[in-house]
């Protein structure tokens, strides 16, 4: 698939504004378009050719946003940035999460299907594109030295988990689990059905307990954009120019 104007963009999404803000800030001569009720934005950043949107929270709206980007803008790949809560007793508030795998784990068409299976697609689990992982793996490595990285599973659904019991549910239920959002999954479905490489990082704003809102809400403000800015702007630094 070749874009109407022949330029193949790297597709940027956060979930909020506050994810993504200082990535736009970078980009004053992007040009907007609207499309669904989203803002894309066209433009250059490290000399390359990006689309940034903000998707909207939740795992339709990350659908709507994953399935313009690749049928308008025939993007080359996507890469989410974001925040997430995390689950595993290791992934504590600040660390980065990159996914190498997703699952909806609010999926749940038992018992016609196993628990967390897409009914039809015969899979609970998506991949991340290896080569944009291990491409993002390195920037974030390099943008944020002091941050603890973790790589794996990350799951997703349409609930802000803010609990203790439904955190240690989660937990008990999907041991591998590192941390829950609410889009990621959602994107892996979209993308495999396009077969268009994926990526996503998080950072942890909270633990998805008893704090999780206060946890969130002071993190998000105070430094989920400069983490996501630096983190996109790095992996654009070693992210392959087209010839
Ligand atoms: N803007 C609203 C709602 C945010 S929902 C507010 O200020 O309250 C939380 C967003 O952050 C989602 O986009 C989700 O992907 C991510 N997230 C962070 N922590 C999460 C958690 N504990 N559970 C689920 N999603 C979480």
């Amino acid at each position: 698939m070749h874009p109407i104007d022949g330029v193949r963009r790297i597709a940027l999404i956060g979930a909020m504004q506050e994810e993504l803000s200082a990535v736009l800030a970078l980009m004053p001569d992007a040009q907007v378009e609207s499309v669904a009720g989203r803002q894309f934005l066209l433009g250059q950043l490290n000399g390359h050719a990006v689309v940034a949107v903000l998707s909207g929270i939740g795992k339709v709206a990350a659908a709507i946003t994953a399935t313009v980007l690749i049928e308008k803008y025939q993007v080359q790949g996507i890469l989410f940035t974001g925040v997430a809560g995390g689950l595993a007793s290791h992934a504590k508030r600040g660390d980065v999460v990159v996914a190498t795998e997703l699952l909806q784990h609010d999926m749940n068409a038992s018992p016609l299907f196993p628990k967390y299976e897409v009914p039809l697609l015969g899979r609970a689990r998506f991949q991340t594109d290896d080569t944009m992982t291990r491409c993002l793996v390195e920037s974030a490595a390099q943008a944020l030295p002091k941050a603890k990285l973790h790589t794996g599973l990350i799951v997703s659904g349409d609930q802000f988990v803010s609990s203790a019991s439904e955190s240690r549910r989660l937990q008990s239920e999907i041991l591998d689990a590192l941390a829950v959002e609410m889009e990621g999954a959602a994107l892996a479905q979209v993308c495999h059905a396009y077969g268009i490489p994926l990526a996503v990082v998080r950072t942890l704003s909270d633990r998805a307990d008893d704090s999780a809102h206060h946890d969130f809400v002071q993190f998000v403000k105070e430094v989920a954009s400069q983490y996501s800015a630096a983190i996109v702007s790095e992996f654009l630094r070693q992210w392959p120019h087209a010839e």
